[in-house]
C-alpha cells in the first residue's frame, strides 16, 4: 500500500467556532495506481491534498505514507518524507522565475546535497524525457503554461518520488496543452508511478483507473451528491 489514510479529520478555528473541512477520511491506494479526486469547490480536495503532501498535518487520524506513519512525523522528518517520497504539482506551477528550466527541475537536487553538475546533468536527463530538450535554459516566463507544467512535473519527478501528488494540473491550461500534461500522466502511470491527481474535468478523470468524490469534507468512491444536485444542492464549479 502506497497510502493510507484512517480517519483523517480536519478542522480549522474561525474565532472560537471549530470548522470541520474533512470529516473521517477513510482512503487507501496500492502502489502504480493512478485516482482520481473530484468534487466542488470548498469541499476540501486540496485541504486532503496538502495533508498527504505533508504540507499540513491532519485535527486527528493515521496517514501512513509509503508503510510509514506520517502523523507522528516531526516537521524536519515531513521536510525529509516531501524531499524523498513526494512529487507534487501545482495549477499554479510554483516556478522560481528567475531560474531557468533547467535549474528549476534540479532544485529538489540542491536539498538533497547532490553536486552542482550531476544536478544539472539530472534536470537535463528529465526534462529531455517530457520533450523540453530544447528549453532548458530558458526562464518560466519565456514558457508557454503547458511548458511550465511540464517543467513543474519533470521537476516533482527528479528525485524518483513513491507518489505524485498534482492539485489541478490543468485548471490553468487550454486544452491543447491541458491534453499534452495528462499523456504525460498517462506515461509516468505506465511506468508504474503512483498517481493522485485532482481535476474538475471529468475528461481528465475519466483517464485515471479510479475516482473518488469529496462533498462537504466527506471522501466516497461514487457520487452520492448526485441525487442532491439534482434536488438544488451546490453544483460542480465551472472548470
Ligand atoms: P477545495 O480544494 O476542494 O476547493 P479546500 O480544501 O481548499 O477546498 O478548502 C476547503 C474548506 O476549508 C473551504 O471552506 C476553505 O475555506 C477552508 N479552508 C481551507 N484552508 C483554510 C485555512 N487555512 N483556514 C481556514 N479555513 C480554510
Ligand atoms: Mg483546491
Amino acid at each position: 500500500m502506497i497510502l493510507e489514510c484512517k480517519d483523517i479529520c480536519k478542522s480549522y478555528m474561525q474565532g472560537k467556532m471549530e470548522l470541520p473541512v474533512l470529516k473521517n477520511i477513510c482512503f487507501q491506494m496500492e502502489e502504480g495506481e493512478y485516482t482520481a479526486v473530484m468534487g466542488p469547490s470548498g469541499s476540501g480536495k486540496s485541504t486532503l491534498m496538502n495533508i498527504i503532501g505533508c504540507l499540513d498535518l491532519p485535527t486527528s487520524g493515521t496517514l501512513l505514507l509509503d508503510g510509514e506513519d506520517v502523523s507522528r512525523c516531526r516537521d524536519d522528518q515531513l521536510a525529509d518524507l516531501r524531499l524523498k517520497k513526494i512529487g507534487f504539482i501545482f495549477q499554479s506551477f510554483q516556478l522560481l522565475p528567475y531560474q531557468s528550466a533547467r535549474e528549476n527541475v534540479a532544485l529538489p537536487l540542491v536539498y538533497a546535497g547532490v553536486p552542482r553538475r550531476e544536478r544539472l546533468q539530472r534536470a537535463g536527463q528529465v526534462l529531455e524525457s517530457v520533450g523540453l530538450g530544447d528549453r532548458m535554459d530558458f526562464l518560466p516566463g519565456q514558457l508557454s503554461g503547458g511548458q511550465k507544467q511540464r517543467v513543474a512535473i519533470a521537476r516533482a519527478m527528479i528525485n524518483h518520488p513513491r507518489i505524485l501528488l498534482a492539485d489541478e494540473p490543468t485548471g490553468a491550461l487550454d486544452s491543447r496543452s491541458g491534453a499534452q500534461v495528462m499523456d504525460l500522466f498517462d506515461q509516468l502511470s505506465r511506468q508504474g508511478v503512483s498517481i493522485l491527481m485532482i481535476t474538475h474535468d471529468p475528461g481528465v478523470a475519466a483517464r485515471a483507473g479510479r475516482i473518488v468524490y469529496i462533498r462537504d469534507g466527506i471522501l466516497s468512491d461514487n457520487d452520492e451528491g448526485e441525487e442532491a444536485e439534482a434536488e438544488g444542492g451546490g453544483g460542480y464549479e465551472e472548470a
